[in-house]
């Protein structure tokens, strides 16, 4: 993930570029966080105020004050949402996202029913373009791709996994407290 925090030097953007780096900085070693104050690149994004804050190329928020939980939830957000299946885990560390076989894509569009957002349409065809949103252990795009074009890695590396980093117990006590199961 790349997030880009558009600002023009007041002490708001500053600020919002801080929380960025430190909330990002926690939720994973892997997102890249980067500073645009030239304004011609700020205004190609169409952004009427800042600071504004672009993940992977799109704009999430423009103007008004973000807090370190406001930022929190929108990286969250975009990676997919806090995912239940990983608790807490930082997903970047979980090997499991669709890989596609262009040979074998005929463009049949079904991936992009994917409401994670994994998959971008470019010039006909689907790019995984945030494979990290994807849920750990899902297949229903794989499974429903009309070229058979979709694979993931194998489901048994991501359950070794689990059981060294104990995932399974964190997914169930947090389940207890959330009050799903007793
Ligand atoms: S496996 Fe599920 S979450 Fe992952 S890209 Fe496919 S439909 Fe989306
Ligand atoms: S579902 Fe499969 S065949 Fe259809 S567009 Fe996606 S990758 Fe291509």
């Amino acid at each position: 993930m790349k997030i880009k925090v558009l600002c023009t030097g007041y002490p708001s953007c500053e600020q919002l570029e801080r929380i960025v780096r430190k909330v990002a900085g926690d939720i994973s070693r892997d997102i890249e966080v980067e500073k645009v104050d030239n304004l011609q690149k700020i205004m190609s994004y169409g952004v009427m105020m800042v600071p504004a804050l672009v993940i992977d190329e799109k704009v999430v928020s423009a103007g008004g004050f973000l807090t370190i939980e406001d930022v929190k939830e929108i990286i969250e957000k975009n990676m997919g949402g806090k995912m239940a299946w990983i608790e807490g885990y930082p997903r970047e560390k979980v090997e499991w996202f669709p890989t596609i076989d262009e040979d074998k894509c005929v463009g049949c569009g079904m991936c992009m029913n994917c409401g994670k957002k994994v998959y971008d349409w470019v010039d006909g065809k689907p790019k995984v373009a945030r494979p990290y949103n994807c849920v750990v252990g899902c297949t229903t795009c794989a499974n429903l791709c009309l070229g058979n074009a979709i694979t993931f890695q194998d489901i048994n590396s991501v359950r070794e996994l689990y059981k060294k980093e104990g995932i399974w117990a964190k997914v169930k006590r947090a389940l207890k407290e959330k009050g799903v199961i007793k």
